[in-house]
């Protein structure tokens, strides 16, 4: 009735090809195991005996009809049907329930055992004793399910006695057919035989022996098409069946295929929203850059007017008769001037070395620094502001090989920005110690701090944490970013450590040496920056 074997199908876990459920049919011959032989010996020889005694038994049976059967079971079954895990419709399974309804057990047998020929016995892809085996658990299914129509039923008998006498045939003949399968996939591959049944039978048990029952329904149709209207009759009415098959194999497979496109068109769409989504997130931040770089505009244009004017106001004030005579007035006037253009100087160059940094054209000059001297140059240059400076520089520290100009530069955007966010009167204290080869300054003052969820934007370009048009603070958000940039060019790092309304303490490690090469962007602070 059905082969060991997925071309005719019980239905089979053949979705694990090679798995636990594999169908023994499809075993490989050299690595069967030796019980799977020895299984096959203890069916294959009493069936046989039986099978060749019992049809000598039915002789006169023996017309042309049993090898019509027999050619029509080969032919439904030769005809390809692709693998499809699930639900396989047999077509050979009334066929041969048709025969067991026209014919005694034993050429009922005769047919099962004749008709389910295997093409791969003719190639030798199967050993000779495997394809007795088929042969022979399709023989006794086949026989079994004559005799138990056979005993409520013949062909002639009405409907009412057919239709129970064949779905009990096919109760029996289907389920000795899959105890045979699982018995043989059991001993052959040593799992449980339940094991084996549940798998078998997947997750639609009931749907399964619905069909087979459906199929036995289609067997008596057969048996008694043949019986009233001849063989031709069989022939009329399997061809549309095997032509549906196909067809219906076929819209399957298309189905699946269109499935497995349409699984990949939701991949694609979704990768396409990713990119979306990234593209969004671009635009917002570009969006952002550009309203940053708005902003400086804006900051920048204020911070050079406000210099600007008022050295033009004091040269203006100055140019009065009444000044003339007045010695000290003139120099505060020009000491004013001289603080205002410092602070227009340090801009113009911040500008300046940023501008460089970006295109990549900041010359870093090595040479020998001694940290105290560079301390005090600059303390010097903060005239007036200078007497806020506590510094505390030990003159012992070791001699530093970098870029005076740019450690200065780092230096003097450190105490300029202590002195700008801590108030007048307040002291700021400028410290230093040896650390292994290099050194460790720091930066210290008593002001307005940083709240901690603004530390890690402070080092960004053009971040300000209050950047209003009313904001008390000059500056144009540029001055720690430089510091960073610089330090990658030095090998430096920075950190910072600040509580709100108790001040902020900048801390910069120095190697000993600068070694020139291109900076790079990880070799910057964040070690040493917290709040706490
Ligand atoms: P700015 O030109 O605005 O001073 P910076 O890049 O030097 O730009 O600093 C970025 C921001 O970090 C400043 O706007 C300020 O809010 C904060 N900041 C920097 N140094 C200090 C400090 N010593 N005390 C408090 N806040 C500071």
């Amino acid at each position: 009735m059905v082969k060991t074997d997925e071309r005719i199908g019980v239905s089979t876990p053949q979705a694990e090809p090679g798995g636990a459920g594999r169908l023994p049919g499809s075993e490989d011959a050299p690595t069967k195991p030796m019980r799977s032989r020895v299984l096959e010996l203890i069916v294959v020889v009493p069936v046989v005996a039986l099978l060749v005694a019992g049809v000598w038994r039915e002789r006169d049976a023996l017309d042309a009809g049993v090898w019509f059967f027999a050619i029509c079971v080969a032919i439904v079954d030769l005809i390809p049907v692709p693998t499809w895990g699930g639900l396989q419709l047999s077509l050979s399974f009334p066929v041969l329930l048709g025969a067991a309804i026209l014919f005694p057990p034993a050429i009922a047998g005769l047919i099962g055992a004749v008709g389910s020929f295997d093409p791969r016995e003719v190639q030798r892809e199967i050993p000779v004793l495997k394809s007795l085996w088929n042969r022979c658990q399709i023989a006794l299914s086949t026989a079994a399910a004559a005799a138990t129509f056979g005993a409520i039923a013949t062909v002639d008998s009405p409907w009412t006695r057919i239709v129970p006498g064949i779905l009990l045939a096919a109760v029996v003949g289907y389920t000795l057919n899959a105890l045979f399968v699982a018995l043989y996939t059991a001993v052959g591959q040593r799992i449980s035989l339940t094991r084996v049944l549940a798998r078998m039978h997947g997750g639609a048990p009931y749907e399964f022996l619905l069909s087979y029952l459906g199929l036995g329904l289609m067997g008596a149709v057969i048996a008694v098409f043949y019986d009233r209207e001849g063989a031709w009759s069989v022939v009329v009415l399997l061809a549309p069946l095997v032509f549906a098959r196909q067809m219906y194999f076929r819209s399957r497979g298309l189905a699946d295929r269109l499935a497995a496109q349409n699984a990949t068109l939701a991949d694609q769409a979704g990768k396409l929203e990713e990119l979306l989504e990234k593209e969004h997130h671009t635009v917002g931040e570009l969006r952002e850059l550009n309203r940053m770089k708005g902003e400086f505009v804006a900051v920048v244009s204020h911070e050079l007017r406000t210099p600007v004017t008022a050295l033009i106001g004091y040269a203006k004030t100055l140019q009065q008769p009444a000044f003339a005579d007045d010695p000290e007035l003139r120099k505060e006037f020009l000491e004013r001037m001289e603080r205002q253009g410092d602070r227009l100087l340090r801009l113009v160059e911040n500008l300046l070395t940023v501008s460089r940094i970006e295109s990549k054209q900041l010359p870093v000059s090595v040479g020998r620094v001694l940290f105290e001297d560079l301390v005090q140059e600059i303390v010097e240059g903060l005239s007036t502001e200078a007497e806020r400076i506590r510094v505390d520089v030990p003159n012992d520290l070791p001699i530093l090989y970098t870029d005076r100009g740019l450690l200065g530069r780092v230096l003097s955007n450190l105490i300029d920005n202590a002195l700008k966010y801590s108030p007048e009167g307040t002291a700021c204290a400028l410290g230093a110690r040896a650390d292994g080869d290099g050194i460790v300054f720091w930066v210290k003052d008593e002001g307005i701090g940083i709240p901690e969820q603004e530390l890690p934007k402070i080092f960004d370009r053009f971040y300000q944490i209050d950047s209003s048009s009313t904001r008390t603070f000059r500056g144009a958000g540029l001055g720690l970013s430089l510091v960073q940039d610089l330090l990658a060019h030095l090998g430096g790092t920075i950190g910072v450590h600040s509580q709100p309304n108790r001040g902020s303490t900048f801390t910069v490690r120095m190697p000993a040496r600068t070694t020139l090469h291109e900076p790079s962007p990880g070799s910057i602070p964040g070690e040493l920056r917290s709040s706490s």
